[in-house]
């Protein structure tokens, strides 16, 4: 059956990179990254840009399904390749692609259905090729739904935050504590992956993350008062780092609760760092200004994490639990851990391990020198209440003593 395709390709990080090289060399780059699509095309594909980083292409004539499939995996392998030159420096650079496919000429609903492939493509971390289904359409309305029923939860006060410790690894302390959200929905606690993504495509995030601020910045306020002194950890989404006035929402936010700056870290994911446009980035560099430390969240998942260290200006590193699983069974997943913890210290950032379900995977975090851990193993997320708990108890352990 003779099937119409169309790709969408768009570049992962190009906005970082336009920043990083200047809109001349961003050009330059968008230029030969259209060759080398061209290239790789059969020529009787029409291959355009679509607009900003984007590139469309319109196959009319294949045989079967799978060669468009085909055609797009050798695309996204063509602009991975090899890193790409301008501005005499080289650039790698990988691409989310979509695909959708129509048996007749209807070829109408076409580019918007790989459209929405293309987002399922980023939303999965990029580098990656998705195509097209008919259930995304279900998805799409289900998300919908979800969006009006967070949003009356919010507004009934409904959602509800858990607090997971983070330990120093060398004394078993408690330094620390991550805020996480939580959603009971009709008494079934929500996926906080699911309603977070719901939260942050609405544009919920921003009020909802504020709140969630708030709520957490006054838990450990109070901690604080009784004489607990302990960090909090807070996510931050693109969306929430890109709404206006974020910086003074965030000091105002510490302010009111009487929590110092040095208290609170903001975590973010390496991507919405390089996805960030040089405002965003100024306002987080202003925080740092302020004493509020920056982490990057879920570090490791990316090939790119260690050649883009160097230029994050980040004061602690959390080591995704992909990687810590390994530990202990995959030696690759060993040596990037050890070499993240090296590397991590040689340039003065603090090293926090993500994860930890097993004991062993804690004993060889320890011998690695990685600084602090989180994870089942050594606390789950909990209430408020059962955090206060806890330090009472560690009140009372000898652990809390200072070494003499
Ligand atoms: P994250 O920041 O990487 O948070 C750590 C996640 O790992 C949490 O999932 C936590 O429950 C889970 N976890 C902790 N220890 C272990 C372990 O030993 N094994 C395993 N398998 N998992 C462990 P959770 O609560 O489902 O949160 C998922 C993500 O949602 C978070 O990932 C974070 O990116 C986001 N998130 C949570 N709260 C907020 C928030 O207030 N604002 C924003 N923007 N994002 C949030
Ligand atoms: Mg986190
Ligand atoms: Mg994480």
């Amino acid at each position: 059956l003779a099937v119409i395709g169309a790709i969408l390709i768009d570049l992962d990080g190009y906005t970082a990179v336009n920043d990083l090289i200047g809109p001349g060399g961003g050009d330059l780059l968008l230029a030969q990254a259209g060759r080398r699509l061209r290239a790789a095309a059969p020529p009787q594909a029409t291959v355009a840009r679509w607009g900003g980083d984007e590139f469309a292409i319109l196959v009319t004539d294949c045989a079967a399904a799978r060669e468009v499939v085909d055609l797009a995996e050798r695309l996204a392998a063509r602009i991975a390749a090899e890193p790409f030159i301008a501005a005499d420096r080289e650039i790698p650079l990988t691409a989310s692609v979509g695909v959708a496919l129509t048996p007749a000429s209807t070829a109408g609903h076409l580019l918007s259905n790989a459209d929405v492939a293309m987002s399922r493509a980023k939303e999965a971390g990029g580098g990656r090729v998705a195509v097209f289904a008919p259930q995304m359409h279900d998805e799409v309305l289900r998300r919908l739904e979800l969006a009006a029923e967070l949003r009356q939860a919010i507004s009934r006060r409904q959602l509800e935050i858990e607090y997971q410790p983070i330990v120093d690894l060398a004394s078993s302390r408690v330094v620390c504590v991550e805020a996480l959200l939580r959603w009971s929905r009709d008494g079934e606690p929500a996926s906080p992956q699911e309603f977070l993504r719901v939260a942050e495509d609405s544009g919920l995030i921003v009020s909802l993350g504020d709140w969630a601020l708030r709520e957490a910045c006054r838990s450990v306020a109070a901690w604080h008062a009784s004489g607990w002194q302990i960090g909090l950890s807070v996510n931050f989404s693109v969306r929430q780092l890109s709404a206006p006035g974020f910086a003074v929402s965030v000091l105002g936010a510490l302010d009111e609760a009487g929590l110092p700056p040095e208290a609170l870290t903001i975590e973010v994911t390496e991507r919405v760092l390089i996805d960030s446009a040089a405002p965003t980035i100024a306002e987080l560099a202003r925080l740092r200004d302020k004493g509020i430390k920056l982490a990057i969240d879920d570090f490791g998942t990316s090939y790119a994490s260690l050649a883009y260290l160097r230029q994050l200006a980040v004061d602690i590193i959390k080591i995704d639990p992909s990687l810590v699983a390994g530990l202990g069974s995959d030696p690759t997943a060993a040596l990037l851990t050890k070499t993240t913890v090296g590397v991590g210290h040689d340039l003065g950032i603090e090293v926090v391990a993500e994860g930890i379900e097993r004991p062993e995977q804690l004993d060889q975090l320890r011998a690695m020198g990685c600084d602090l851990g989180q994870g089942f193993a050594v606390a789950r997320p909990m209430a408020a209440r059962e955090v206060a708990a806890m330090a009472a108890a560690q009140a009372d352990a000898p652990a809390c003593s200072p070494v003499v």
